[in-house]
């Protein structure tokens, strides 16, 4: 790389060479003290989940929610999970963050059932490293002791890249936790690689559409027809349908025409804190009302 540097320096003369190379090695002490503060905040229990609500298109009622990781940076403010989640990834760091992230959601779910706010389950995203821990099935047993959540207050939230690796190991598992009650959706639907056999082989109960199929609904005759073709697939197949990203009220029209089943967007709401969230769970209808 240092060739390459020279090899452009070379090319464009003395000025860029010094831009170049010192703007790579910010890059590198940038990501470096990125990391040492992420391992610095998982310490520190730093970490907050966010929620956003999941709504029946029918009822107008939420019908469940999406955990989702926020970390306040001191000097840098929220820091979002597609920045973090990927270092994270690469450095181990996932594994601890993802335990957490069980535990706190489902401690959270516990509790705003106990206050009599609602009895609907919370989704928590999956990471492939995370999955393929060969204690995975215990951290999610730990996590619903613990809190004493129903494993039906729980849904995971798999990747088809994390679905891809179709071993027997991963159907088992998958249809162990089927069997306990825990739910399981397939999230960003359509945008990974893998072929749609595992639809048949994992006890799936939820597709969720990727955000960038439900983009200028209906305007976009590609998008409508993938969406259509999903939600119906989905059907067919007995699953229930999120459309991610929904954002206007354009786009929940076609959704409600085409039956899609929930919508989670900024629509009906952001990504909350749990104040805010909880707030918002007391003031308006939550199905199934405790
Ligand atoms: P995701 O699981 O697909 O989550 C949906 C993302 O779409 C969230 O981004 C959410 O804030 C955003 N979103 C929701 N509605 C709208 C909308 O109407 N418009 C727009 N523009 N965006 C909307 P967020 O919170 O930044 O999370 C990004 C990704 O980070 C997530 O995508 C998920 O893949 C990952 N992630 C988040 N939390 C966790 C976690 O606890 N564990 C793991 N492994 N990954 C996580
Ligand atoms: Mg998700
Ligand atoms: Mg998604
Ligand atoms: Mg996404």
């Amino acid at each position: 790389n240092a060739d390459t540097a020279m090899y452009c320096a070379k090319k464009n003369g003395r000025d860029n060479f010094e831009f170049f190379s010192s703007s790579m090695s910010t890059q590198a002490l940038e990501r470096l003290s990125l990391e040492n503060s992420l391992r610095k905040a998982v310490e520190n229990n730093e970490l907050k989940l966010h929620y956003q609500p999941q709504v029946a298109i029918e009822s107008g009622k939420i019908v469940g929610m999406e955990a989702l990781l926020r970390w306040p940076h001191k000097d840098l403010g929220i820091i979002s999970p597609a920045k973090f989640i990927p270092l994270a990834e690469e450095n181990g760091l996932i594994i601890p963050i993802g335990k957490w992230v069980l535990n706190e959601a489902c401690r959270q779910n516990k509790t705003w059932q106990e206050q009599g706010l609602m009895s609907i389950p919370v989704a928590v995203n999956l990471s492939a490293l995370q999955f393929r821990q060969s204690n995975f099935l215990e951290i999610v047993q730990e996590a619903l002791t613990i809190s004493q959540l129903k494993p039906c207050f729980l849904e995971l939230e798999l990747t088809e890249s994390l679905l891809m690796d179709c071993s027997e190991y991963s159907v088992r598992l998958l249809k162990t936790l089927r069997q306990m009650g825990v739910q399981l959706s397939i999230d960003d639907f359509g945008t990974g690689y893998s072929s749609l056999t595992y639809l048949r082989r994992f006890p799936i109960s939820k597709l969720k559409i990727d955000r960038s199929f439900c983009q200028n609904l209906p305007d976009d005759s590609n998008n409508s027809a993938i969406t259509r073709a999903i939600i119906s697939l989905g059907h067919e197949l007995g699953l229930s349908v999120i459309a991610e990203g929904v954002e206007e009220t354009r786009q929940l029209n076609f959704l409600e025409a085409q039956q899609c089943d929930l919508i989670q967007g900024y629509l009906y709401s952001k990504p909350l804190d749990a104040e805010e969230m909880q707030k918002l769970l007391g003031s308006v209808d939550v199905l199934p009302k405790v």
